[in-house]
Parts: C-alpha cells; structure tokens; sequence
C-alpha cells in the first residue's frame, strides 16, 4: 500500500503545520486555564477554509474525504494543545451528519455555515448508555408540527458555544430484538429554554465544555428530522466513525513532536529509561514517525533502554468524545 502523500495533501499538511505553529503552548496554557474556547485559533480555521475540508464543493467546501481531515487533525495538533479533534465540533457533528442523510435543503440550511465556523454539539451519551447506545432513553414525540424531546444526555460537549445540536433519540420504544430501530436524529438550534446544561468538571481537554445535559420539551420543527424517523441508525456511522478518526489523528498529532520538544521547565532530569524527563508530562510515548520496524506488538513501542534514544516525554490526551 502507498502511504506516500499527493502534493494537495501535503500542501494541506503545510498550511495546517504552519497554522499550528502560530498558537505557542502559552495560548493553549490560558485557554485550559481559563476553560475557555480558542475563538482565534478556531477564526483562523475558518480563515484558511479548513473547516469546509470535507463538505462538498456546492456548499462551499473541498470536497475533500477523510484521509483529508485527518491529516489536517494530525498536522494542527503538532504544536500542542491536542486540537485537532476540534473538526468534531461542526465538520462532523454537523457536516457529517447532514451531508450523509440531510434533504438538498438540509445541506443548503446547514453546510455553508460550518465552513463559516458554526459549532455544532452531539447528543448520544446518555447516563446508562455509552457504547451500548442503542439503549438511548431519550424520547421525541410530535406534537403541532414539532417533535418535543424529553431525557437526559451525558458528556456533551461544546453546548456553551455551539448554535446546533444533534440529538439521537427515540421514536419508538427500545425493542432488545430489534435494538437498531426507532432511533431518529433531529437537529435542534441553541440556545433553547428546552435545554439544560451543567458543566463538567474534568482532566484535560478544557477548551471545550463537557455537560450533563437535560432535555425538557425541547422543540424542534419536525423538518429538523435528519432521515427517516425511527431509521436513525445508520446515518450515526457516518458521524461517530469520523468522530473517532479526527480524536485518534489529533492525538498522533499531539504525540509526533514530543521528540523534538525542550524542556518544559527549568527542572530537566533522567527518566528511568535513561532519557530525559520533562516536569509536567506524564507518560512515555513513542511518536509515530519514530515507532520501530517490525511493530507488530504493543510491548514493541514500549520505551525499554534496548530501544533507546527514547523520546518522547509529552502528555497525550487521547481524550475520547
Ligand atoms: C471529554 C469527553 C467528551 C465527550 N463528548 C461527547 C459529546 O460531545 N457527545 C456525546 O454524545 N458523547 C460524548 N462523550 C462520551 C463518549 O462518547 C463516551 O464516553 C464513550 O462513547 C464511551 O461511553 P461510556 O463513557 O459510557 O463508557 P462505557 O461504554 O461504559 O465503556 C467503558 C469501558 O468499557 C469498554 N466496553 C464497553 N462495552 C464493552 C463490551 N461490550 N466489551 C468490551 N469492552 C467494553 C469500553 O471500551 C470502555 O473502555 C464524551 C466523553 C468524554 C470523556
């Protein structure tokens, strides 16, 4: 197989380097201080067209697919912040969701503005149910023209910034031998009196809020239904597989430089495995440009003192949205 890269991906991979190297560790440092969104950094995006990477050209983006949007995740992660998996947070809580089962009008309504940097949450988690998602309990039923959602969702991110969210529920109720079906995806615009939003508290990734999130009479017009109702399930592949894939990139992104870091701190020391140690981070990690042929165990990419020059000392947050 080919892994070498087009000029077009590298040229994406450049831009998205280059931007990258423009927000130091110190802007990352103040927004995971501050709990903030790096509004900036998230403009310049926008400025650069790479949040339109994989929305179709009509709609103002690329057009490009998802090795695309990877490799952009991979390169704006290189300079820290693990920021990559951003891209979840409109290109595929939004983009994926309605490129691949919105109406022509969907796309029209919704597509340009996450090009433009329009943030999108995700609704799925639910207290009881993570990845046995299809045990949802949170429920729409139509009522004039607009379904009303009632429930309770769990580690929802980005409800402080976002002006839409996708929220999966249920249309008919959870049936163990067809577990796959009465689940429906609605798009419902934020703010909403219909929502409540309690802010988490958590490790690392605080550029973006994480909520406990209640649904009471949540309006949302019944053309905000994305597919068909109750046949919900099989547009979430297109969302929460490309969820993973933009987190799992960032965080090979976030890994790749750590060779190459100074100290970050005035306190440099050995690490047991003989290499140098940085105050702050807290697990080895071998980058992935650097990972050892053959690689066939997960024990071979383990520092060892065999392995040597070891490298990377550089907190990972393989932070799972
Ligand atoms: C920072 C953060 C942000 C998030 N943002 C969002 C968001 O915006 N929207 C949203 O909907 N969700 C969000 N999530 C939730 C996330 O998608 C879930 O945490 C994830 O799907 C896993 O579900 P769970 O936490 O209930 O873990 P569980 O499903 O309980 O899994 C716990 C562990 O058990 C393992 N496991 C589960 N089932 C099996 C099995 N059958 N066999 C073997 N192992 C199994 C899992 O791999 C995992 O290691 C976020 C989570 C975090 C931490």
């Amino acid at each position: 197989m080919d892994f070498s890269l087009s000029q077009d991906q590298q040229m994406l991979v450049d831009l998205c380097e280059k931007i990258a190297q423009g927000f130091e560790d110190s802007y990352w440092q103040k927004i995971d201080e501050e709990y903030g969104f790096p509004r900036e950094f998230w403009s310049t995006l926008v400025e650069q067209g790479i949040l339109g990477i994989t929305i179709p050209e009509e709609y103002g983006g690329s057009g490009l697919g998802m090795v695309e949007m990877c490799l952009a995740a991979e390169a704006l992660s290189s300079n820290g912040g693990d920021c990559g998996g951003m891209f979840v947070g409109g290109p595929v809580f939004g983009g994926c969701l309605i490129n691949s089962a919105g109406t022509p009008q969907q796309k029209a309504q919704y597509l340009p503005g996450i090009v433009k940097g329009e943030l999108w949450s995700g609704g799925f988690t639910e207290p009881n149910s993570g990845s046995n998602i299809t045990t949802i309990r949170t429920e729409a039923r139509k009522e004039d023209g607009h379904y009303l959602v009632k429930g309770q969702k769990m580690f929802i991110s980005n409800i402080k910034v976002a002006s839409h969210i996708g929220i999966m529920c249920r249309t008919s109720p959870y049936d163990p031998a067809r577990r796959t079906e009465g689940v429906s995806l609605l798009v419902g615009d934020l703010p909403n009196p219909g929502i409540e939003a309690r802010p988490l508290k958590k490790m690392g990734s605080h550029f973006m809020d994480t909520n406990a999130v209640f649904f009471d009479d949540f309006k949302v017009p019944q053309e905000n239904l994305v597919g068909e109702e109750g046949k919900g399930w099989k547009a979430l592949y297109a969302v929460l597989n490309p969820e993973r894939l933009a987190i799992a990139a960032s965080g090979i992104g976030t890994g790749n430089p750590a060779g190459t870091l100074p100290p970050a701190g005035k306190l440099p020391r050995k690490s047991i495995v003989g290499g140098p140690s940085w105050p702050g981070h807290f697990f080895p990690v071998l980058t992935s440009r650097e990972i050892p042929a053959p690689c066939n165990s997960r024990t071979s990419l383990m520092p060892t003192v065999e392995n040597e020059p070891m490298v990377a000392l550089r907190a990972v947050n393989f932070g799972n949205c």
